[in-house]
């Protein structure tokens, strides 16, 4: 059994039983018989569906997102926000059904086409830290392509999930093409990585458990995507609105109380700006309104779990410089938000993925020494940059090696753009123009017109 806990509160929410192996099993076969009729049908019916599951879950928006502020304690501002991703990416998703082409190439002797097939049923592992949207990024693709999938959802908070595939019916889709499988990553994920009925992972979540996914994968050389950890930069140099800069600054690492995967979480300043930086990033940070995640103004919620907030409190300690802001005492899992100043470049609070409202402040030099310093980390998810130069925007823009950048913005994700990280961030793309193609097989297809030929 899954517990569900509001962690804002410490209360028991739900009890959800956890998916077996042979339930897994079970829902695969039942994926597959979906999915042959499912692909078969015309792409104007396939579209037609998921746009009425866009319309369900748009009745929706309000009782999803407050289930989201239950279970994962999101502030029912981004939860509403996040609902409506969902609803908005299955309209994107079914506006490309029908443009989903393969090509034709030119050739001697004959004519040759490619065509793009569904690759059969997609699992999908989401993380906690936005199940809705990010269990949507690949559902709403995979469908649109063709394809029928698996979700499962994080131990955490599996009760949006399970109420989407509720609506998913209720639109009309068939009966096991959606199927949302609650449990824990050893047992249930395990099950969906190594399963043969499955043709491809997407996996979202740390890049620990990723790079054991993607050595599984290998074993049936199975397709996998996976989105991973960060540690983006937001590099600020002298020349920018430093005012804008530092107001801000800290919604870009305090969002979803920092459990966010393209949180800019090192703050990298040029020295000549430094100390006025942090003078008008302090009030910024102080003033940030912490508390019960579903009163309008809270602009900060809590952590998940008692075990993220031990994982947050393990990197701060009590030794260390900086800005600290103001969270309530508890019950609830709760850290105020945190700046830490004066940390060498190479300390683990710079340099590891903490998930949780903590940045660092460090110095630069000069444009040079802003590259440098940005691109010393294993990952590479996102950034931004903040200056007036436009030529210096464009240069930096080139040479720091993230998947998202955004300039004098901290904007990461929307979902006709593509988003995927560099290095340990993460391999493949999901959303933007190429979302559903990423769900297909191509296959080239060469007619001969001048009869038998090699
Ligand atoms: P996690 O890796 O612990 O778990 C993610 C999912 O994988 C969960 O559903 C979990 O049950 C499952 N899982 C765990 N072990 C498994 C196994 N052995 N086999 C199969 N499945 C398994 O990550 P988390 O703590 O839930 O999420 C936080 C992480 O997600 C952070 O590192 C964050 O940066 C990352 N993230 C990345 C993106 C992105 O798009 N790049 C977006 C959001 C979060």
């Amino acid at each position: 059994m899954l517990q569900v806990l509001n962690p804002a509160t410490e209360e028991l929410v739900a009890t959800v039983p956890a998916a077996t192996p042979a339930a897994v099993d079970a829902a695969v076969a039942r994926a597959t018989a979906a999915q042959r009729g499912w692909a078969a049908a015309a792409p104007a019916d396939r579209a037609r569906l998921l746009r009425r599951f866009a319309a369900v879950v748009d009745d929706h928006v309000e009782e999803l997102a407050r289930l989201e502020v239950t279970e994962a304690g999101h502030t029912i501002g981004n939860a509403r926000w996040e609902a409506g991703n969902v609803r908005d990416l299955l309209d994107f998703a079914a506006g490309g059904v029908e443009r989903l082409n393969g090509r034709q190439i030119p050739v001697a002797g004959g004519l040759d086409i490619t065509i793009l097939e569904p690759l059969g049923v997609v699992g999908v592992i989401a993380p906690w830290n936005f199940p809705m949207p990010i269990a949507a990024w690949a559902t709403a693709p995979a469908l649109a392509a063709g394809n029928a999938v698996l979700l499962k959802p994080a131990e955490t908070t599996p009760l949006t999930a399970l109420r989407l595939a509720e609506l998913a019916l209720e639109a009309g889709l068939p009966e096991g093409l959606f199927q949302v499988l609650p449990g824990t990553g050893p047992v249930a994920g395990n099950a969906l990585v190594e399963h043969p009925g499955i043709a491809k992972i997407v996996f979202t979540g740390s890049t620990r458990v990723g790079k054991s996914i993607m050595a599984k994968c290998a074993d049936q050389v199975k397709r996998v995507t996976l989105e991973l950890g960060g540690k983006s930069p937001n590099i600020v140099f002298a020349d920018a609105d430093l005012e804008a800069a530092a107001a801000a600054a800290p919604m870009s690492f305090l969002d979803n109380s920092g459990q966010d995967c393209c949180a800019r979480t090192r703050i990298l300043v040029q020295r000549s700006a430094y100390d006025r930086f942090l003078e008008l990033l302090t009030p910024a940070i102080e003033e940030i309104v912490v508390g019960d995640p579903s009163d309008e103004r809270t602009q900060m919620g809590p952590l998940i779990s008692r075990a993220q907030l031990d994982r947050v409190r393990s990197y701060v300690t009590d030794d260390l410089e900086g800005i600290r802001g103001k969270a309530p005492e508890g019950p609830g899992f709760w850290f105020p938000p945190t700046v830490l100043t004066g940390v060498p470049e190479n300390a683990p609070c710079a340099v590891e993925e903490i998930f949780g409202p903590v940045a660092v402040v460090l110095p630069f030099e000069d444009e040079a020494d802003a590259i440098r310093l940005a691109n010393a980390t294993e990952y590479g998810l996102s950034g931004s940059l903040w200056t007036r130069d436009v030529g210096r925007a464009l240069r930096a823009s080139r040479a720091v090696r993230a998947g998202n950048l955004s300039v004098n913005s901290h904007s990461s994700v929307r979902y006709w753009t593509p988003f995927g990280g560099y290095q340990q961030s993460g391999l493949g793309r999901e959303l933007g123009p190429d979302a559903l193609t990423a769900f297909t097989e191509t296959k080239n297809v060469f007619i001969s017109t001048e009869g038998p030929a090699l």
